[in-house]
């Protein structure tokens, strides 16, 4: 008796991961790309200069340091990691997410965050065999502290995953109620700080304060998207445990020396920041300008919008015609319907954003 290749895979894949969809990034091609949160500044000509000499070092022969000590140390600077926290760096936080998910994966525990929010805490969630608890937000995407503190009684997570800000919603959630989440779980509460470049908020002080706090960071979205590597802070105890999760030198030798280099570069990303943040605001008045937008409010490298009722996918399509790319995260009937989220751009992709916008809701 043999089986046909798919009655194989129906036969060993488990039927929740037969159910999922890879992550799936569209082609950007010759579009304006403002639909990842990405840094739209690339690097100067010395600086790539001064960067391909420091790889001139590289031992491409040899195994990476597999503790990466002295990236450890730039990014621990970088990030304003407390000294009493303990540290482990990923191949990108998506890395960190995983480890951490893996370390309490078990039958019948939970992962537990508010939605919408990060796509990936239900994907690594899921392929982990852990079950998910997703508590609705409010309807102008604050966090509904008192459904997290009954869902956190009821569910007794084993992790608690909070954007902060929140994407793909772009707010801060009231730091009162995520400390008040933190001293009631006797899970592990984990503030994604992706955003942090694009706000002066952080949990990062309040780590010594915990035993179940832990501060993950990313230098994706402050301008090394491409490179993949993020870091998690948090009393070292639990690093410990999670650490064992890790595979041996995740973190190559081209990013241990390209992480140094760009970090002791840091005022130049952080004046990127600081112009992604002046040019965030130019984009809030310019969609606030435009008839019949609902704007959100922003802390993060992008915007929420909502549009007219039953438009948004013909908006995000026609802007794409445009030569435009966003995110459209319209899904009728859920608490994203009609909204478009637009990353910041430079100043000109802004503006041909805008025109193009504007153009096509006057044609309507
Ligand atoms: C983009 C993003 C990440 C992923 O960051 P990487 O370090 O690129 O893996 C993590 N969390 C949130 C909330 C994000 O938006």
């Amino acid at each position: 008796m043999t089986m046909s290749m798919q009655e194989k895979i129906d036969k060993l894949v488990r039927s929740e991961i037969r159910a999922l969809t890879a992550y799936h990034v569209p082609p950007a091609n010759d579009l304006i790309k403002l639909d990842a949160m990405e840094n739209p500044w690339s690097w100067s000509a010395e600086l790539r200069t001064a960067w391909l000499d420091a790889l001139q070092s590289v031992e491409i022969n040899r195994y990476p340091d597999p503790s990466a000590r002295q990236l450890h140390a730039s990014m621990r600077a970088a990030m304003a990691v407390p000294a009493s926290a303990a540290v482990i760096l990923g191949n990108g936080s998506d890395e960190l997410i995983q480890m951490i998910i893996q370390t309490l994966a078990s039958p019948g525990r939970v992962v537990m965050a508010p939605d919408p929010t990060f796509v990936m805490y239900r994907q690594i969630a899921t392929v982990a065999n852990m079950g998910y608890v997703a508590v609705p937000l409010q309807t102008d995407f604050s966090l509904d502290e008192a459904a997290m503190l009954a869902a956190l009684e009821e569910q007794q997570p084993a992790v608690i995953f909070l954007s902060y800000p929140n994407n793909p919603t772009a707010n801060l959630f009231d730091a009162g109620s995520l400390r008040k989440i933190v001293s009631r779980a006797d899970g592990l509460v984990v503030i994604d700080e992706a955003y942090a470049p694009f706000t002066d908020a952080s949990l990062m002080p309040d780590i010594g304060d915990y035993d179940n706090l832990l501060v993950l960071r990313t230098v994706s979205k402050m301008g090394l998207a491409g490179l993949r590597l993020g870091l998690l802070a948090g009393p070292a105890a639990w690093l410990e445990q999670i650490d064992k999760t890790r595979l041996p030198y995740n973190i190559s030798v081209l990013n241990q020396v390209t992480g140094r280099f760009a970090l002791a570069h840091a005022d130049i990303l952080a004046a990127q920041a600081r112009e992604i943040r002046a040019q965030r605001a130019a984009l809030i008045s310019g969609l606030q300008g435009l008839p019949s937008l609902t704007v959100f409010p922003s802390e993060a490298n992008f915007i929420l919008f909502r549009t007219p009722r039953g438009q948004a996918t013909a908006l995000f399509e026609g802007l794409k015609t445009a030569g435009i790319l966003i995110k459209n995260l319209d899904a009728p009937g859920g608490p994203l319907q009609d909204c478009l989220r637009v990353t910041v751009g430079l100043p000109e992709e802004n503006a041909v954003f805008l025109a193009a916008l504007r153009e096509l809701l006057q044609a309507d």
